[in-house]
């Protein structure tokens, strides 16, 4: 026969007891975070959104070999690779990313594919607010994870700076865009020349 369990205190004891533990825990330090009033500092080497990184002259550093494609565990980073030429060069080797997406409702934020990249093209910046109620929002693009442009530096495309080469962008040589370094036009992206547009406009205007 199972034994009775011992009553280690009166009946009318108990709810006076549990009253005991709510009493003390308003006398301790509050856990609550008001966020997103107040945002909690991260710690510095905190993986959150990802950044394409530029050379200091502008230029891209993604090569779009696809290695942190391949590293990354779920599948979260699609690249496609293109070849640079001079009238269009976006990084200074011979190969560039021409797309670059990475589905933040794949990511796990593990930084394996920052690992793999060999040009240290890609890194993590301290950014967490990510969430969006629409899964087509969270395939982050191209445009929207390149670094922005610092001081000294101009948008791609542009040619490499004047005497030097890819070597010379990966030792530090190149510190700053070239004096008169201009935008070249985005050909592939759609983009024409100065005139052209007006002239096919003008074309298609007499048809
Ligand atoms: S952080 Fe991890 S899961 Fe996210 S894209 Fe990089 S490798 Fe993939
Ligand atoms: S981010 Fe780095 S690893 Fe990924 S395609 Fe570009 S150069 Fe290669």
């Amino acid at each position: 026969m199972a034994e009775e369990p011992k009553e280690t205190k009166p009946g009318f004891q108990n709810p006076v007891a549990g009253f005991g533990v709510t009493f003390r825990a308003m006398f301790k330090k509050r856990l609550t975070e008001q966020y997103p009033e107040q945002k909690k500092t991260t710690a510095p080497r905190f993986h959150g959104r990802h950044q394409l990184n530029r050379h200091p002259d502008g230029l891209e550093k993604c090569v779009g070999c696809e290695l942190c494609a391949w590293a990354c565990p779920a599948d979260a980073i699609y690249v496609e690779g293109a070849d640079n030429t001079d009238e269009e060069r976006y990084s200074p080797g011979e190969r560039y990313g021409r797309v670059y997406q990475i589905n933040y409702a794949r990511c796990i934020l593990c930084g394996l594919c920052i690992e793999a990249c060999p040009t240290r093209a890609l890194t993590m910046t301290n950014e967490f607010e990510l969430a969006d109620s629409s899964r087509a929002n969270l395939i982050y693009t191209k445009e929207q994870l390149l670094a922005g442009l610092e001081e000294g530096m101009v948008d791609t495309p542009h040619a490499l700076y004047p005497g030097a080469d890819e070597q010379d962008y990966y030792r530090g040589l190149v510190t700053e865009a070239a004096p008169g370094t201009e935008r070249q036009v985005a050909v592939s992206k759609g983009e024409r020349p100065a005139g052209a547009s007006s002239a096919a406009e003008g074309q298609g205007a007499d048809t």
